[in-house]
Order: C-alpha cells, then sequence, then structure tokens
C-alpha cells in the first residue's frame, strides 16, 4: 500500500478511518512521526510520561567567548577574558535555572572609545541574544522612577521585536554611568539626591524585578499597553570613564610610575579597581554590589589604532574598501596613511573613535570626486604634506 503522507509503497503501512469517510494509509514511520508531534504539541494523552528530549543548550566556553572577541576589539586582553568568564557564568547560571547564585553584572571602566560598547556589542552578538545601548544620563531625577528606567526595557523588547521570553534573557548595556554618580564624595546629608535618584532606580531593575513597561502605544503588538518583564535574567553592563581614576593612573604612567608597556598589560591590568574606588567615586554601595565584575580597560597605543584600522572583522577600512569595489574601483592604504591615521587619532585623545573621523572627513571627499571618474581602476591612498592624499590608477586601455 502507498502511503498518503510520504508516498512511498511499504509493507507497514496501514489504513486509518477517519469518521468512516476516509480511508487514509499511513506508515509506520509518518504515524510515528504524526504522535510525536501531537505530544510535543500537548494534546496526546500520554504525553505525562513522554519523556522529554534532552535539549542540549551549550554555552560558549571563555576560550571560545574570548576567540570571537579577539576578532573584533583589539587589545584590553585582560578585560576580554574577565568578560568571557563572566558572560560563560550568567549563562550557565540561567541554563542552569540557578537563581540562588548571584548574577554576575559587569561594570567596565575606561576611557572613550576604547572598546567598552563593541565589547558589549560583540558579546550580544556571539551569544545570538537581543541587546541595547542605553545612556544613564538619559534617566530621569531624583526617585521620579519615571518611564526613562522602564524606557531601557522597552528598549530591549523592542530589540527582541517584543519576544518577551528573549528580551528577559538580553543584555542592556548602560552608558556614562559614572555621570550620574552623587556629585559630593562624601557621603554627608548634603549629598547629591538627583545622581541618587537615578542610581536607586537603576538598581530596581538591576537587582531583578518583575517591571511593567509601557509598550508607548504603536498598537500593533499583541501586549496591549503595558507589558510585565521579568528583569532577573537580563544581563547588564554598564560603562563608565570615571575619570579621576583613570586620569590618575595616566598620570602615574607619564611621571614614570608605572613602567610598563603594552606587551605585559596584563600586569597592570591585575591591580583591579575594587568597589572601594569606584563608590569613593559617588556610585551608591547597592548598586555596586550588583555590578559584582568590575574590569578595567585601558587607554589604547597607536599600535592598537593601526591595528584597528585593518585586523577587526568589520574594519572601517575593510568597510571602506567594499564600498568603493562596489564601483569597481581597488582601494588602497599605504603603510604611511595607516601610521598617519593612527597618530592623528592618538593625539585627538578620543579612543578609536578619532580613526572614524579621520578618515571619514577624508574618505567624504574622494567619493564625492570617485563616481565622476571614468576608467579609474585603483586608487593608493597615502600622505604628502603632512596630509592624506590619495593617487590615482587607470585602466589601460
Ligand atoms: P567606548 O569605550 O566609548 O564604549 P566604543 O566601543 O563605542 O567605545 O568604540 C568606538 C568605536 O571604536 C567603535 O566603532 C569601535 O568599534 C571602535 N573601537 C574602540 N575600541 C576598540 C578596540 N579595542 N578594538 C577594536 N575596535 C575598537
Amino acid at each position: 500500500m502507498v502511503c498518503s503522507f510520504c508516498g512511498k509503497e511499504r509493507s507497514d503501512t496501514v489504513l486509518l478511518e477517519v469518521n468512516d469517510l476516509l480511508n487514509i494509509a499511513i506508515c509506520q514511520d509518518c504515524l510515528e512521526a504524526m504522535k510525536q508531534e501531537a505530544k510535543a504539541n500537548g494534546n496526546a494523552d500520554e504525553s505525562s510520561n513522554y519523556e522529554e528530549t534532552n535539549v542540549e543548550v551549550k554555552v560558549k566556553t571563555p576560550h571560545e567567548i574570548k576567540d570571537i572577541l579577539d576578532q573584533y576589539v583589539i587589545g584590553q586582553e585582560r578585560a576580554k577574558k574577565i568578560i568571557s568568564v563572566g558572560i560563560y557564568n550568567h549563562y550557565k547560571r540561567i541554563l542552569n535555572g540557578r537563581d540562588d547564585i548571584q548574577k554576575s553584572n559587569i561594570l567596565m571602566v575606561g576611557p572613550t572609545g576604547v572598546g567598552k560598547t563593541e565589547i558589549a556589542r560583540t558579546v550580544a552578538k556571539i551569544l545570538d541574544v537581543p541587546f541595547c545601548i542605553c545612556d544613564a544620563t538619559t534617566v530621569t531625577e531624583a526617585g521620579y522612577v519615571g518611564d526613562d528606567v522602564e524606557n531601557m526595557l522597552l528598549r530591549l523588547i523592542q530589540a527582541a521585536d517584543y519576544d518577551l521570553d528573549a528580551a528577559e534573557n538580553g543584555i542592556i548595556y548602560i552608558d556614562e554611568i559614572d555621570k550620574i554618580a552623587r556629585k559630593s564624595e562624601s557621603m554627608s546629608i548634603t549629598r547629591d539626591v538627583s545622581g541618587e535618584g537615578v542610581q536607586q532606580a537603576l538598581l530596581k531593575i538591576i537587582e531583578g524585578a518583575e517591571v511593567s513597561v509601557p509598550t508607548n502605544g504603536g498598537g500593533k503588538h499583541p501586549h496591549g499597553d503595558r507589558m510585565t518583564i521579568d528583569t532577573s535574567n537580563i544581563l547588564f553592563i554598564c560603562g563608565g570613564a570615571f575619570e579621576s581614576l583613570t586620569m590618575n593612573k595616566a598620570k602615574q604612567k607619564k611621571a614614570g610610575f608605572v613602567i610598563q608597556d603594552k606587551t605585559d598589560d596584563n600586569k597592570e591590568d591585575k591591580k583591579n579597581l575594587t568597589a572601594k574606588d569606584i563608590e569613593k567615586q559617588g556610585i551608591i554601595p547597592e548598586l555596586i554590589g550588583r555590578l559584582p565584575i568590575i574590569v578595567e580597560l585601558s587607554p589604547l597605543t597607536k599600535e592598537d589604532l593601526r591595528r584597528i584600522l585593518v585586523e577587526t572583522k568589520n574594519s572601517i577600512i575593510k568597510q571602506y574598501k567594499e564600498l568603493i569595489g562596489l564601483d569597481g574601483v581597488e582601494v588602497e592604504f599605504s603603510d604611511e596613511a595607516l601610521d598617519y591615521i593612527a597618530d592623528k587619532a592618538y593625539e585627538n585623545g578620543t579612543g578609536a573613535r578619532g580613526l572614524k573621523s579621520i578618515i571619514e572627513q577624508f574618505m567624504t571627499d574622494l567619493m564625492y570626486d570617485l563616481p565622476s571618474e571614468s576608467d579609474l581602476n585603483k586608487v593608493v591612498i597615502t600622505v604628502e604634506d603632512n596630509e592624506l592624499i590619495y593617487n590615482k590608477e587607470y585602466k589601460v586601455a
């Protein structure tokens, strides 16, 4: 008999009678598959004694996480290591349902443009979980647990396409956490209330709570006006410059107190910042307590900056090469050009952000001119009179 489902002629095929009306032939394999499906959907009576297939969800190991981080983030070896372990532990805790183990939220301390956001973003990419970036300075003041803290959660829910389950396991990066510090360093009665109020509001969502979030109209989503999200498994990564902490170090370094080079940056990073250091910067102890992993990121060296230009997977130079390549023009950056860009960015003091602004300015002019040129084969970007220039090479007829 031929199975009506798989179409194969098999000896084990039997006839199914549906309401005495319809005769359907089904082979044993298709019958089994159908039963399984029914069980999975919870329709079968015997579903209770159906042993759940043990779906093994594997957390990437710290090594695997760091290997991928290495493709996107140059330097910051110690930070990448600590974060890989933190991330591994965080998701291991979730997958094993161990709410008794404290969540390992992370605080990243380091100057602007050294990769804090990039690390958080890459981690979310590695784990394939929803991710959003928020700015602590936009949160409302003093105990008005306004919509703003909830807005962070809304952003995450939106990043998850309104899939609450996914959002509840996502990652929120909160930038500029140092900007909501108490203004006065001493813990006197004249403390700056506004910063503290915001910290309290953040504390509430970071420590894990059921939070009702307004969906902000739109009306499209199936959750009505408000949704309730449980934040206990959301990983919070906070970032801040904490200038007086990092500046001191830079000064000390300049004055020769910390004699080291990038070759042993592990050594320097091991002198970890402590919770006490952060508390002195005006972050309330309760909040610091919820950020048990404190990671310090170092300023980028010229060498780091040069490597960022070419080595990262999505490096800005690779992107421009691709973009201009679409016009059939090859782009080459000379070694001098790369050194020049790295030097200038270093002088800027805005970390790798400087690279972007320097290249963007130059490339805008170049991309304005290129499409008007015909027969162009290649442009070589190099340095002349302390300026970036480009030389054109034409196709030979
Ligand atoms: P911040 O430390 O201020 O959060 P970001 O991570 O946003 O800095 O970095 C700004 C830009 O510079 C991003 O485009 C990022 O890709 C790049 N960048 C910064 N630091 C690094 C790094 N260590 N390796 C690779 N790219 C970096």
